[in-house]
């Protein structure tokens, strides 16, 4: 076989993925995997927060908050800085909407990641994305990135009784598509996501943020999770 012929190339892709130990589906986390919204969750969260005369440093959010649901970070808030736990409703909505906001001004597609899920999707990859946002945010930031025709499943922390760092969420993404964890790739950015990933006994793929999501990087994940098997 000729090795620089495009449809030779796919074929032996093809052929590879129905080996034993292949990958079978890609699921992404969302923030700072495919979008790059970490500020819009910091900034729309201290929005929220400004009329209480509260208000999060930009590195205590990263070490500690990034990735994890708002009513998580509100249940953090009232034990470390005496939130009164009757606003979390009310923060939370005005939260959302700052968030719903940001998205419809800053989220774009991005060609590198249309591209790499494309291209995934044409290969005959599960794409699935696992977030812990909320339904409404992880659909209107798919949708505004032009990555919801893509995707074969979106689970929200709406879908699951506990949010990263548990690994309800892939489990239910795995069961949803009928995979067992060693046919799956996970790609996470953060601690908390890294720990439910690796927690569901997939393969783990750690990105330090949305540029390092590329489309060889993925393959080469994949093929290195085949040969690991
Ligand atoms: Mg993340």
């Amino acid at each position: 076989m000729n090795s620089t012929n495009p449809v030779h190339d796919r074929l032996r892709r093809l052929e590879s993925s129905f080996a034993p130990g292949a990958i079978r589906a890609v699921l992404f986390d969302m923030d700072g995997v495919l979008i790059d919204a970490r500020d819009w969750h910091y900034e729309a969260l201290n929005m929220a927060l400004a009329p209480f005369g509260l208000e999060i440093d930009r590195d205590a959010h990263l070490a500690t908050f990034d990735g994890l649901p708002t009513r998580t970070k509100l249940d953090m808030l009232s034990k470390s800085r005496a939130l009164p736990r009757g606003l979390h409703g009310f923060v939370n909505s005005m939260k959302q909407r700052h968030t719903g906001d940001m998205v419809r001004q800053r989220c774009h597609p991005v060609f590198q990641h249309q591209f790499a899920l494309a291209q995934l999707k044409a290969a005959g990859y599960k794409l699935a994305v696992c977030s812990n946002s909320v339904r409404q945010s992880l659909e209107l930031m798919m949708q505004r990135a032009g990555l919801d025709g893509f995707l074969d499943l979106m689970v929200s922390n709406e879908d699951v009784s506990k949010p990263k760092p548990d690994p309800e969420m892939y489990l239910l993404a795995m069961s949803k598509l009928g995979l067992s964890p060693a046919e799956c790739l996970i790609v996470e950015d953060n601690d908390h996501g890294v720990r439910a990933a690796r927690a569901s006994g997939a393969h783990v793929l750690v990105a330090g943020n949305a540029g390092d999501v590329t489309h060889d990087r993925l393959r080469a994940a994949i093929d290195e999770a085949r040969l690991a098997a």
